[in-house]
């Protein structure tokens, strides 16, 4: 089976079980819009609450906050986002599709890369042990030409866009001969710059309503309670303020499902330091956030930095923490280092002084910034297309969601081997108690077997059995979702197991031992 492929059927399989549903389906749904269905949102808030305990309980200076969605529109000129939010787009005139002109670029880099790599694969397979990777790669005439074609398309294109020259951008689209993926023509319209912004008006037309914006992002809510969070915690820097949200941009081309989205969720977390330390924890915050990712299990291999060539006009140090979803290494997350850029420019166009005193040095400053910005719906993404498998069996295949049991939806289901002899009522008994600290179902209907099935086809960590035995010496059996092995337990160590195998204590110490 293709990535395609697989991608395809997670979508579906998201659909079937209640986890992502298009919005407003039943009107033909609305474009990069997608609502959580009953398993959905459960595994949505325990990511959120990974982050959140991981961001704001694990760490003794991280506070949160949750800002309004509508901001003052001055806060949207001091961020950048009138002047500067906006994507280069350009039309192919055969197919009528638009691209964003920066991707289509940066596509055709990917491509040279992946050439480089095959060349690189061949020569591994031709030379054997004897195989000299790195003096390949610097001799080899052809990854020489590739590679230098592919730094001089870089270097062109970040200065173009740095430049904000939409001609430059369109010439070098020329010149590469980028095709449109789906006419196949290189009939181009010329770079147009396009807001990602939504506006919408607040109070009444009558009264001379005013424009404002849907916040594209969550952390201007963040500097513009500076002040406020600062002073009335007594918080001394370092310290960091962590906020999840909704926000909202008008993406030009939506497409991955949830991967680009026009109203999606971050989460944020601004950490103000002095100036000059910024680097020290622009990477204690990579790492830490490294280490968040890779405590879920999917793989090292998984994960890479992509460090960013072309800084955002805020920025000195930026880098994605990428993953490797069906469809290659996108990022999930990004790590900047903001400088004083938004505190700053947030007391010039306030009038307000945005600044902090610090007692230790006796001097009063603007503090810098570090930023770990993470798509709670990439994050979903992640999850999911990590967990999808369909595995084959000795006699039969399943299709099973080995999502990290922290985050699973349903913890446990409680499961009577048969609908009669009292063991329904103490399957509910078990559930009464148990409902208390964990979300549990209870699913009586067809054989064990097919109910096993459904239960791994939604990712439930651990099914508890209730058979005659039980009933004689208070004993259930728990089938394991990954591994299917089974184990005879007593009921009054329920609660214990399941705290153990599905609770968030065993990836918190990961993240904060390494
Ligand atoms: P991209 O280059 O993919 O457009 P970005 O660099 O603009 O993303 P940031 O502004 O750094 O993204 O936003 C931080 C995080 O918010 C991203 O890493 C991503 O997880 C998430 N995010 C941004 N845009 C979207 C979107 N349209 N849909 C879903 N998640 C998003």
């Amino acid at each position: 089976m293709t990535q395609e492929e697989l991608f395809k059927k997670l979508v579906a399989h998201c659909k079937e079980y209640g986890f992502i549903f298009p919005s407003s389906e039943i009107y033909d749904g609305l474009s990069a819009v997608y609502d959580y269905g009953q398993l959905g949102v459960e595994l949505k808030n325990n990511i959120k609450r990974y982050w959140w305990e991981a961001m704001v309980r694990l760490n003794d200076n991280i506070v949160g906050i949750d800002a309004a969605i509508f901001m003052h529109p001055r806060v949207w000129e001091a961020s950048g986002h009138v002047g500067a939010f906006n994507d280069p787009l350009i039309d192919n005139k055969d197919s009528k599709k638009r691209y964003r002109a920066d991707v289509l670029i940066e596509d055709w880099i990917a491509k040279q890369d992946e050439k480089i790599e095959k060349e690189v694969a061949k020569a591994r397979k031709r030379f054997g042990d004897s195989f000299d990777e790195p003096l390949f790669r610097q001799t080899n005439g052809r990854i020489k030409e590739i590679q230098t074609k592919r730094d001089s398309a870089n270097a062109r294109m970040v200065e173009a866009l740095t430049a904000g020259d939409l001609a430059a951008v369109k010439s070098l689209i020329e010149d590469l001969e980028i095709v449109c993926p789906v006419s196949g023509t290189k009939n181009w319209t010329d770079v147009r710059q396009f807001n990602l912004m939504f506006e919408t008006k607040i109070g009444s037309v009558s009264d001379g309503a005013g424009t404002i914006y849907l916040r594209p992002e969550t952390a201007q809510g963040i500097f513009v309670n500076f002040l406020n969070v600062q002073k009335s915690g007594r918080m001394k820097i370092p310290f960091g303020i962590a906020q999840i949200g909704k926000a909202f941009r008008n993406e030009i081309v939506a497409r991955q499902f949830i991967f680009r989205m026009r109203e999606f969720e971050q989460m944020e977390m601004q950490f103000f330091v002095r100036p000059g330390e910024e680097m020290k924890w622009f990477d204690h915050w990579k790492s830490y956030r490294m280490r968040w990712h890779r405590a879920l299990g999917f793989g090292e291999g998984m994960y890479r930095f992509h460090d960013h060539e072309k800084l955002a006009h805020y920025a000195n140090a930026a880098t994605d923490i990428e993953f490797d979803f069906p469809f290659g290494f996108k990022e999930v997350e990004g790590i900047h280092s903001r400088t004083d850029f938004d505190l700053s420019n947030h007391a010039k166009f306030s009038g307000r002084k945005i600044q902090y005193f610090d007692p230790e040095t006796g001097e009063s400053y603007t503090p810098y910034v570090i930023e770990t910005s993470i798509g709670v719906d990439r994050m979903v993404l992640q999850v999911l297309s990590a967990a999808y498998l369909e595995e084959q069996l000795d006699n039969d295949s399943r299709v099973v969601l080995r999502i990290p049991a922290p985050l699973a939806p349903v913890k446990a289901a409680v499961l009577p081997l048969v609908k009669k002899d009292g063991l329904p009522e103490m399957a509910q008994e078990i559930i009464d108690d148990l409902k208390f600290d964990f979300n549990v179902s209870y699913d009586e209907k067809d054989s064990i077997g097919k109910r096993y099935r459904r239960n791994d086809a939604i990712g439930t960590p651990l099914c508890i059995t209730v058979d005659h035995q039980s009933l004689e010496d208070r004993t259930v059996t728990i089938r394991h979702r990954d591994t299917m092995e089974q184990q005879r337990v007593a009921i009054n160590e329920l609660h214990a197991i399941i705290k153990k195998e599905t609770g968030m204590r065993r990836l918190f110490r990961e993240i904060v031992n390494n």
